[in-house]
């Protein structure tokens, strides 16, 4: 069962409601050396309880984020005290993978290159992402010039750690595009606005396949075939329906582009049915409420799922 509470309450506005009772999910138990962390379960909305979307998989004290959503090291630096993972402390952050380049999913990238390095990471990240991964991580450097040369400057504190905040930048295309003792990262291609992956981890004990942002592709399911966890993203029609248009955008231009290239319930328990994950994880979801969710998910899907929230252990 997730290391958090068995039965949780979710405040939704002032009504307190039951979101879900975490039932030993199959795939998933203590004794696991692989454990799933979420550190984001959020979106583009600044939801106080939600942070933006980023995962971490910890295999055998070390930690491997996927996305840097806004939050990243706070949360992960939380997940540290509340769940005792000491991979997740801010300086051992050190590789990464980006499903894509919206900036829901990488505005926490500056906090991820710099926050740890002042509080002492000494060697340069590992980044893997999309063709354009390079050239954010070169803009973002130059845009810190100031606070680097001033850290590193003969009067600076971090000067005999000066490589800290340096960060060794992978464009990626579909395969295997990490290995190492720990882990065989396989990134697969999505479909969504730009250029996108998802990424299937094999550990020792355990196999995680994650969606990033995609409409639903056989790929995932490829990359799936029965593994212990998916975590994939989701919305209710209810919700898309009800959601008014931002920054008066003509009607129906954000459904449009979310029949396109998101992932409703109807069809992620479609895709799952057939991906046979042992535990599905709902991550990156919009709904009218987690029970509205609960319950859409349920019409669409008979098997094992949960709905993640920030800080949940898998
Ligand atoms: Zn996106
Ligand atoms: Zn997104």
């Amino acid at each position: 069962m997730p290391l958090r509470a068995v039965l949780t309450a979710i405040v939704v506005g002032s009504v307190v409601v039951a979101a879900h009772t975490a039932q030993q999910p199959p795939g998933t138990s203590q004794s696991s050396s692989t454990k799933v962390v979420l550190l984001g379960t959020g979106t583009p909305g600044p939801t106080p309880d939600r942070s933006g979307p980023a995962t971490a998989i910890v295999v055998n004290d070390t930690a491997y984020l996927i996305d840097f959503g806004p939050g990243v090291v706070r949360r992960a630096s939380g997940a540290a005290a509340s769940s005792g993972i000491a991979a997740l402390q801010p300086t051992r952050l050190q590789v990464a993978f980006v499903t894509h380049l919206h900036s829901d999913h990488t505005v926490g990238y500056a906090d991820l290159i710099f926050s740890p390095w002042t509080l002492g990471r000494r060697i340069p990240l590992e980044v893997y992402g999309p063709k354009g991964i390079k050239e954010m991580t070169s803009h973002l450097i130059e845009a810190y010039r100031v606070d680097i040369e001033t850290r590193t400057n003969e009067d600076g504190n971090q000067r005999t750690f000066a490589d800290g905040y340096k960060v060794n930048a992978h464009e990626i295309t579909a395969g295997v595009v990490y290995k190492d003792k720990n882990v065989t990262v396989t990134a697969f291609a999505t479909k969504h606005a730009m250029e996108s992956y998802g990424y299937r981890f094999d550990t020792p004990d355990r196999s995680i396949v994650i969606s990033g942002d995609t409409n639903p592709t056989q790929a995932t399911i490829d990359a799936c075939r029965g593994c212990d966890v998916l975590i994939h993203e989701v919305h209710t029609s209810a919700w898309l329906a009800a959601r008014p248009e931002a920054g008066g955008a003509p009607p129906g231009t954000f459904r449009r582009f979310s029949e396109k290239y998101h992932t409703t319930t109807e069809q992620l328990g479609e895709l799952a049915q057939r991906a046979k994950p042992r535990l599905l994880i709902l991550y990156h979801y919009n709904s009218l409420t987690p029970q509205e969710l609960q319950s859409d998910m349920m019409k669409h899907y008979s098997g094992h799922f949960v709905i993640g929230r920030d800080l949940d252990v898998y």
